[in-house]
């Protein structure tokens, strides 16, 4: 994803502004409300915040939808030069079984699958990290960690039991696995996404990189 982060002195806040929009078979109001409603409230929940200027500043999520149809897609991004704009494909399925974004951390191009649940299962929220540029942790074993795992965490990672698909499952065997539900944006997530940005010369940073890509139902790129 790409996406514009903008200091926003009276109120203390860096603002981080997208528009998802939205194409394929599958994609619909009904849908598009709710992936954007998942990804606002779980990235605003942990009231991250960043030191800017020697102030503690809010990092503000405010990620929009809108949708198109295949040939307006074809038409916007062919000549998109805006880093709020993003092009999602919804199917119910596609080659490799699995949402993804494009190629490379912080791409504006993705295709997501209903069969994923968007918007009622963190899936959209993870996808929409790594379009910030979020990869995942590099240890993907948190048990002993007192707090929830973090939205980057990938499947298969190991968890406190309470976590686990199956609470009484031994970690790593079968149910012994994180369930996604669970996953959860913590304050250094937020902390990665913003890093870097000193707002000491700009009040605009542009996150991301536009490939704007086009995605046909099976998820190859057009
Ligand atoms: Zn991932």
């Amino acid at each position: 994803m790409a996406a514009v982060a903008n200091l926003h002195l009276p109120t203390q806040e860096v603002r981080v502004t997208s528009c998802l929009y939205l194409y394929g078979s599958e994609a619909n109001d009904e849908l598009g409300k709710l992936i954007i409603e998942e990804i606002n409230r779980m990235y605003n929940e942990p009231q991250g915040t960043v030191r800017i200027q020697d102030r503690d500043m809010r990092v503000v999520f405010n990620i929009s939808y809108a949708l198109i149809n295949t040939n307006e897609a074809l038409r916007m991004s062919s000549f998109n030069d805006s880093y709020l704009n993003n092009f999602i494909r919804i199917e119910a399925e596609n080659h490799i079984t699995r949402s993804f974004m494009g190629f490379g951390l912080g791409d504006n191009a993705g295709h997501w699958l209903t069969s994923d649940n968007l918007g009622t299962s963190t899936t959209a929220a993870h996808e929409f990290g790594h379009s910030l540029g979020l990869d995942h942790p590099a240890n993907p074993d948190f048990r002993g960690s007192s707090a929830p795992p973090p939205i980057m965490a990938a499947r298969g990672s190991l968890v406190d039991p309470q976590y686990q698909w199956n609470p009484l499952a031994k970690a790593g065997e079968y149910g012994g696995t994180m369930n996604p539900i669970h996953r959860r944006v913590s304050q250094e997530e937020i902390a990665l996404i913003v890093e870097g940005l000193t707002f000491d010369e700009t009040e605009t940073y542009y996150i991301g990189y536009l490939s704007n890509n086009l995605f046909d139902r099976k998820g190859t790129v057009v």
